[in-house]
């Protein structure tokens, strides 16, 4: 990208701001829409907050977002408001105005616009929050103004709960629709099937087993369960909507559509649902921080996913072994079901890995990413290495090996090459780097892959 006079600037104000994923979703969308704009995280405290908001204006900044502890504060600083934002009490946008910013939230644009993306309507339709903090605010304006038919609102601290009911009972005029209560109030919420939004900061990484309600009979309530929190990827809450059989999903495609939304905002214009998919599965892989192995047989893909995830404190899986525990000998599967009925079962298990892992080390089967739609999963998935072995190596390594169906029969080492040199261009388009293996030591293998 070049910056030259005609550049804009986009930032963003908080404290802390440095592991923000923001930069990554605007100046990626500028980069898709060949938008002459930058945008920049600046660290601002709660002391220079009014003095950044004039600032910026002073500079010609096209826009801003805003984020903790800044997003009730900056209201004071602000030219105008909307009224959705106004009605929630927080701004998280900044939208350049005559005579200074306007600001709006679009937290609750970005949830609204999430349930779009799975075809979730709010239109009579009961709702269980857990949690009255800052973002549980914007759910309940959301849920109110689109016309849930009722609100049972929990909440560790009860009064925060009352007050919030109140308030937003006064705003849309409807004193029966939120039912505040103490979380361990749930079993007199009336048997039904809801959707659920957990918007407690319980459940988020590091914290990655606790949940606020941990009792199995609450989550037969659970018809969809919403978690805001998108790390880790597959929160606890999840894990226990989805064993009493209920539909899930994370808050990080709240975080992209918050961020398309202010852009959108700022630039006037609408950003199509191909750009969107492009951000997000930049954002699934810088917020899942997995490493996907791949490479041919005898690579050392299962040697050094297991040193890796020593080195990053990861779990380590291995698609082959997920196919033999739940379908068993993978040389039964090749002889009884032959190849591709193989490969869909590995097409099978990289979804749904791709639904639910973070912060592992994923070793491939051999041939999984040859596929070109496993390919595209991998790269969701994470970080995509590519093992890089030469011929010689893989015979020398295999020599003897009888375990492997796709080399049986006579001449295994003309196949070897037959197969090296037809896969070996795919991994590498398949991959985000190459790392050579022939000759090289574990450790040294391991130094050269980063997150
Ligand atoms: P917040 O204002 O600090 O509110 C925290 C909430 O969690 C309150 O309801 C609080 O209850 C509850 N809580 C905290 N510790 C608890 C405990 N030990 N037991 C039970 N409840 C507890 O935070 P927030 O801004 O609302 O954010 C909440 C979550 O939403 C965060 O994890 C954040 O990452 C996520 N979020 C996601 C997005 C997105 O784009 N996906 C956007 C915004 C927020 P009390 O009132 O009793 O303290």
């Amino acid at each position: 990208m070049v910056i030259n006079g005609k550049t804009r600037l986009l930032g963003l104000l908080g404290d802390p701001v440095e592991h923000t994923l923001s930069p990554d979703i605007h100046n990626y969308i500028s980069e898709i829409l060949d938008i002459n704009s930058v945008y920049v995280p600046f660290h601002t405290q709660a002391d220079y907050l009014a003095d950044a908001v004039k600032g910026a204006y002073g500079l010609n900044i096209l826009g801003l977002n805003c984020t903790v502890p800044h997003k009730n504060a900056v209201i004071e600083c602000l030219a105008e408001i909307d009224e959705g934002a106004a009605a929630i009490g927080s701004v998280n946008t900044l939208v350049r105005i005559d005579g200074g910013y306007k600001g709006y939230n679009t937290d609750m644009m970005g949830l609204y616009r999430e349930l779009e993306s799975y075809n979730i309507d709010l239109t009579g339709r009961p709702v269980i929050i857990l949690g009255a903090g800052g973002a549980a605010k914007a759910v309940i304006y959301m849920c109110m103004k689109y016309g849930a038919s009722v609100i049972y609102l929990l909440n560790r601290t009860k009064k925060r709960a009352e007050t919030l009911a109140e308030y937003y009972s006064g705003i849309f005029d409807n004193k029966k629709k939120i039912i505040p209560m103490s979380l361990d109030e749930y079993k007199n919420i009336p048997e039904d099937k809801y959707i659920v939004f957990q918007a407690t900061s319980i459940g988020l990484a590091p914290d990655n087993d606790n949940v606020v309600i941990e009792d199995k009979s609450f989550y037969k309530l659970v018809d969809v369960g919403i978690d805001l929190i998108y790390n880790p990827f597959e929160t606890r809450f999840m894990k226990l909507c989805k064993s009493a059989g209920a539909t899930c999903y994370n808050g990080l495609k709240m975080l992209l559509y918050q961020g398309i939304i202010a852009y959108e905002l700022w630039n006037n214009i609408s950003v199509s649902k191909e750009v969107a998919d492009k951000i997000y599965s930049r954002l699934l892989k810088r917020v899942r921080n997995n490493i996907v192995l791949i490479g041919f047989m005898g690579s050392g893909k299962t040697t050094i996913g297991h040193a890796l995830s020593k080195k990053f404190g990861y779990k380590f899986i291995d698609t082959d072994s997920i196919i033999v525990e739940k379908y068993g000998n993978i040389s039964d599967i090749f002889a009884e079901k032959g190849e591709e009925y193989f490969r869909e079962l590995e097409t099978k298990v990289i979804c749904e890995l791709n639904r639910t892992i973070s912060g592992a080390v994923i070793s491939t089967g051999g041939g999984l990413p040859l596929r070109s739609e496993n390919a595209f999963i991998l790269k969701e998935l994470g970080k995509v290495v590519f093992l890089d072995i030469t011929e010689d190596e893989v015979i020398r390594r295999l020599a003897g090996d009888i375990t492997r169906p796709l080399l049986a029969g006579n001449n295994p080492q003309k196949k070897i090459s037959e197969m090296i040199s037809y896969r070996t261009p795919l991994y590498k388009a398949a991959s985000d780097q190459i790392v050579s293996v022939s000759g090289r030591s574990v450790e040294e293998i391991v130094s050269d892959i980063v997150l």
